[in-house]
This record gives structure tokens, C-alpha cells and sequence, in this order.
């Protein structure tokens, strides 16, 4: 059944939010905006419809998180779906389940999935079960200093702990030997309470540099579900993501297919709906393991839609309203149809200070002058002269993604947009970002997650 939408809420800010009104405008859907009191002054507001504030006096976190409020907002002003993006509320399920009990669709999977694969832990257990291959470890929450040492012996050091909730990197630590493992237990879960509210953390083997390899997902509401192939995540600074490209240039078509048929099982045993990611490490010797689905619309979606052509927040909001994937709406008729051409790489170009170990860089953007051209996608919020960068926030300032037939071009794109890029007022991670575009290692595809660590030649 089709139930056509006249105005979708988006529940965030930023960057994803002008992104999510960009597609309401497009597919004839009027876009209504929220804003915190901090960010009176930001571009995203008034780049909607409409725009309202909420959460006055309760913080420039807080105000995105009312579950409460944002839902009896949504309700009077009418409107049939709230869009989450990406943190924020995205991925807690009670937000999906009260949107649902109140008649408004939420733009993403029910809570029924988001329960099933939300915790690292849970969705862990449920890719064994489909016969997905997982990081050796210990799948149950670690309750106790001894059960911690015991498990951490089990496993053999070097360990991960990681937060069952975790995300963004949050709650995650390298252990060594035993000498490390009690202080590391101890902060990670102090971490994780803080960041996430449940201090569930389990213990798997580190793999040494492995390779972060994503699969980008798809379903409708009636159990279609397609890959969009993949995309190479591996350069990382402190487990966050920084450059990300498809295809893997690393991957034989063997190992590849093989990657996306697993992300596929996972997706189809939840009987996924909307736009998903399904994350891998591949380590040195070509193995592959499941680490987590990530049931939302993701930060690196641009470079799946660059070399796909499938415009995947449309494609969200599509079938949001009951279009399966092969209507002419969609537009994928079958798995074959989706075939990647050339090559995208996206640049997440942040307010942050290199010299300064990446600390936020804060203040007034006094010139702001951006690369465009052929081949150059930008999706940004706050990049204009007068924007007040403020602390509040993630420090992403734009996304650079470029796009080209060949990795080398892409590469040449990229570069060249980035050294147009000129943002005076605040200090940007740019250089940086250049730097490890022109690494030889690069250029082959080769970088590892440990590249960052590995090369300090790129801070220069
Ligand atoms: P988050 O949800 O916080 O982003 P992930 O589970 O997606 O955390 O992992 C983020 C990154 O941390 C991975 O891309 C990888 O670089 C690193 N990582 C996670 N688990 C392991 C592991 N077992 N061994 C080595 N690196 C890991």
C-alpha cells in the first residue's frame, strides 16, 4: 500500500539534515526542520520549509534526544514521517516504536530490527546463526574483573573491549597484556555508561590492521532486500572514520561477492527494511569477519550513491511511503540492476586543529571558498562566511566527495577540490586529508586501519 507523504519532520541538524530536505524537495514532500537553541544561527533551518525550535532549556545535546517532544511536535504541525539521519536518535528503537504508535512513519527499520541488531553483542550472535563468520571472542557481557581476566586469557592478547552499545569509536579499547586489562575494563565502561547510558562490554580478539570494509543495504517493506556493493572505510583516526571510497580496491571479485552475500544473509534474517550498513574487518590473510549493522542512513553514503546512481535518501523516503524496490519510483528491478560505475572517494573535512592533536577549532568562519567543478560532489552545512562554529557539535564542516572513472582521477579530483578549499577563521583538518590522498600507499588501495598510526609522516 502507498501512502504518499505531504511532510516529513527530520529529526537533526547539520550536514544530513539539508541532505534529507534536499530529497523531500525533489520527490515534492515539504521539509520541516527542528532546531536547538544553539543552533538558532545555523544554515540547516532554514534550508526546510519550516522550522521549529524545541528543547529550549535543555541543552544543545538534549534538545535533538526528547523522544517526547519532538513526537508531539510532529503531531501538530501533521506531519506523516520523521526522517532520524544519522546519531542522534537514529538508532534507538523506542523512537522508531512511539513514531509508529503515534501514526508517523519512521524513515528507517521498526524497533523490532533495531533491537535485533543495534547491540554489538546481539547482532554478533545473530550473524553466527546465519553462518557469518565473527571476530573470535567472548559474546556475553563482561560483568566482572575476574570474568574480564579470564575471558581476555581465552581469547589471547592482544584484546578489543568493546561497549555492546558502542559507536563512533566510544567505549573501545586496545589491551596488550594483563597489566593493561583491569584499567581498560574500568575506563571502557565508565565510557560507555556516560556515552550510552548501559555499560555492557565484551571482550574479541584485536586483529592486527585489518581492513574496514562496509556493505550498503537496502530493503522495502515486503522483504526485497539488495546490496549496493561496497566501500573501503580503513582510513581511520581513533577508530573514526576519515576517507572512505568505493569500490575496495584491495578485494579480488571473489572475496568481494563473497563479503556481500554475508551482509545480505544478515540483512535478510532481521527481514531488513530501509537503508542499512553491514561492517566488516578483513584481516591480512583475506579473512572476513561481521563487526556490526548499523540500521540507518550513514555519513559515507555518498560515495555508494556516486558510483551506483541510486540516490539512496530518495530511496529511503520512497519506500517509507510503500514503494517496493522495483517500482519505477525505486528503481531497482532486481540485484543485477545495480551495477557500480568508476570510482568515489568522500573527504570529511572537519573543524579540527592537526597541530594541535585534532582538537575542535572553534569561532567565526571569515572566509569560506569551496572546489566545485566536474566530478566534485560538496554536502555541507555551516560553510559560509559569518558561521559561527561552535563546540556543541560534531566538527564535520563538509564533505568532499569526487567522483571519476578511474581511482587515479578520482584521487586527482579530490586533491584539487581540497586545495581550493579555502576556510579562513577556524583551522581544518585540509592539509591532512591531502597528505594522505598523495600516499603511494593510497593510490594502491593498501591503506589498513592502522595507516594513520603507522605513518607520521602525514601529519607534516
Ligand atoms: P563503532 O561502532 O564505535 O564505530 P566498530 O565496531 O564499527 O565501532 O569499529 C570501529 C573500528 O574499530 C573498526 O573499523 C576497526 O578499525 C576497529 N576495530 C573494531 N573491532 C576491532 C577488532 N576486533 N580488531 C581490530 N580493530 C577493530
Amino acid at each position: 500500500m502507498i501512502k504518499k507523504f505531504k511532510r516529513v519532520l527530520v529529526a537533526n541538524r547539520g550536514e544530513i539534515a539539508i541532505r534529507v530536505f534536499r530529497a523531500c524537495t525533489e520527490l515534492g514532500i515539504r521539509s520541516v526542520a527542528i532546531y536547538s537553541n544553539e543552533d538558532k544561527y545555523s544554515l540547516f533551518r532554514t534550508k526546510a520549509d519550516e522550522s521549529y525550535l524545541i528543547g529550549e532549556h535543555k541543552g544543545p545535546i538534549q534538545a535533538y534526544l526528547d523522544i517526547d517532544e519532538i513526537i508531539s511536535l510532529a503531531i501538530k504541525k501533521g506531519v506523516d514521517a520523521i526522517h532520524p539521519g544519522y546519531g542522534f536518535l537514529s538508532e534507538n528503537p523506542e523512537f522508531s516504536q512511539k513514531c509508529e504508535e503515534n501514526g508517523i512513519v519512521f524513515v528507517g527499520p521498526t524497533h523490532v530490527m533495531m533491537d535485533r541488531l543495534g547491540d554489538k553483542i546481539k547482532s554478533k550472535l545473530l550473524a553466527k546463526e546465519v553462518g557469518v563468520p565473527t571476530i573470535p571472542g567472548v559474546e556475553k557481557p563482561i560483568r566482572t574483573d575476574a570474568e574480564a581476566k579470564v575471558f581476555a586469557e581465552h581469547c589471547g592478547y592482544p584484546v578489543m573491549l568493546k561497549a555492546a552499545a558502542g559507536g563512533g569509536g566510544r567505549g573501545m579499547r586496545i589491551v596488550n597484556d594483563q597489566e593493561e586489562l583491569l584499567p581498560s575494563f574500568h575506563s571502557a565502561r565508565n565510557e560507555a555508561k556516560s556515552a550510552f547510558g548501559i555499560d555492557d562490554i565484551f571482550i574479541e580478539k584485536y586483529l592486527k590492521q585489518p581492513k574496514h570494509i562496509e556493505v550498503q543495504i537496502l530493503g522495502d517493506n515486503y522483504g526485497n532486500i539488495v546490496h549496493l556493493h561496497e566501500r573501503d572505510c580503513s582510513i581511520q583516526r581513533r577508530h573514526q572514520k576519515l576517507i572512505e571510497y568505493a569500490p575496495a580496491l584491495c578485494l579480488s571479485q571473489e572475496k568481494r561477492e563473497a563479503i556481500c552475500q554475508d551482509a545480505l544473509k544478515i540483512a535478510q534474517s532481521v527481514n531488513y527494511r530501509s537503508a542499512g550498513t553491514v561492517e566488516f574487518l578483513v584481516d591480512a590473510d583475506d579473512n572476513h569477519y561481521f563487526i556490526e549493522m548499523n540500521p540507518r542512513i550513514q555519513v559515507e553514503h555518498t560515495v555508494t550513491e556516486m558510483v551506483t546512481g541510486y540516490d539512496l535518501v530518495q530511496s529511503q523516503l520512497l519506500i517509507a511511503q510503500g514503494y517496493p524496490l522495483d517500482s519505477s519510483q525505486v528503481g531497482i528491478p532486481s540485484q543485477s540492476a545495480i551495477v557500480p560505475r568508476g570510482y568515489a572517494i568522500q573527504c570529511r573535512v572537519t573543524t579540527e586543529d592537526p597541530s594541535n592533536n585534532f582538537a575542535p577549532s572553534v569561532g567565526t568562519i571569515d572566509a569560506y571558498r569551496t572546489g566545485s567543478g566536474f566530478g566534485i560532489r560538496l554536502d555541507g552545512a555551516e560553510g559560509f562566511t559569518t558561521a559561527k562554529i561552535n563546540p556543541y557539535y560534531d566538527s564535520l564542516l563538509v564533505k568532499v566527495t569526487a567522483s571519476s572513472r578511474t581511482f587515479e582521477d578520482t584521487i586527482r579530483k579530490a586533491t584539487r577540490s581540497l586545495k581550493e578549499l579555502t576556510v579562513r577563521g577556524v583551522k581544518t583538518n585540509v592539509g591532512f586529508l591531502i597528505n594522505v590522498l598523495n600516499h603511494e600507499k593510497f593510490h594502491q588501495g593498501a591503506c589498513d586501519t592502522g595507516f594513520i598510526n603507522n605513518h607520521p609522516e602525514i601529519f607534516d
